[in-house]
């Protein structure tokens, strides 16, 4: 059967930085046949649960996603002003060996997340059009991804 990254959270696992989960209702039809692999970035990268929520940050005023973060045009900034960078990319490292240790080539992961986001993350509140930090490693590898 074929393994598939999943974000832990989408699974009901409480690994968000409120401590809560946020599990959908079309998981178990997306993983009909499929072994689900639950991962949380954040929390494989050594932050706490909870922990303070964090937003992608470029230095100057321009939009900015996971992209900029690996190419380091962009930092992870919580809301207490401490600097997650190097928590999240440890992160994404840490799920991209997951996938290739248990032979995944696709990943569904949480909407929204500066981690997992794929398409679109929170910026200032708003959904802004981008990858998060772990997506947009994965998608890098050639890893599919299907947001939820
Ligand atoms: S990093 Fe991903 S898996 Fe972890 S809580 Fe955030 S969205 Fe869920």
């Amino acid at each position: 059967m074929e393994a598939v990254i999943v974000s832990a959270c989408l699974m009901g696992l409480p690994t968000r930085y409120d401590g809560r989960s946020k599990p959908s209702d079309i998981l178990c039809e997306l993983l009909e046949g499929c072994v689900p692999v639950p991962v949380c970035p954040e929390q494989l990268g050594g932050l706490p649960t909870p922990r303070p929520p964090c937003e992608i940050s470029a230095t100057d005023d321009r939009a900015s996603d996971g992209d900029d973060v690996l190419d380091e045009r962009a930092r992870v900034i919580a809301s207490d002003g401490s600097d997650c960078t190097e928590a999240y990319i440890r992160g994404a490292d840490c799920v991209l060996k997951i996938a290739a240790a248990v032979g995944a080539r696709k990943a569904i992961m949480k909407q929204n997340s500066p981690s997992c986001g794929c398409g679109f993350v929170m910026k200032g509140g708003v959904r802004t059009t981008g990858n998060g930090v772990c997506a947009a490693l994965l998608l890098r590898h050639g890893l599919e991804i299907v947001p939820l």
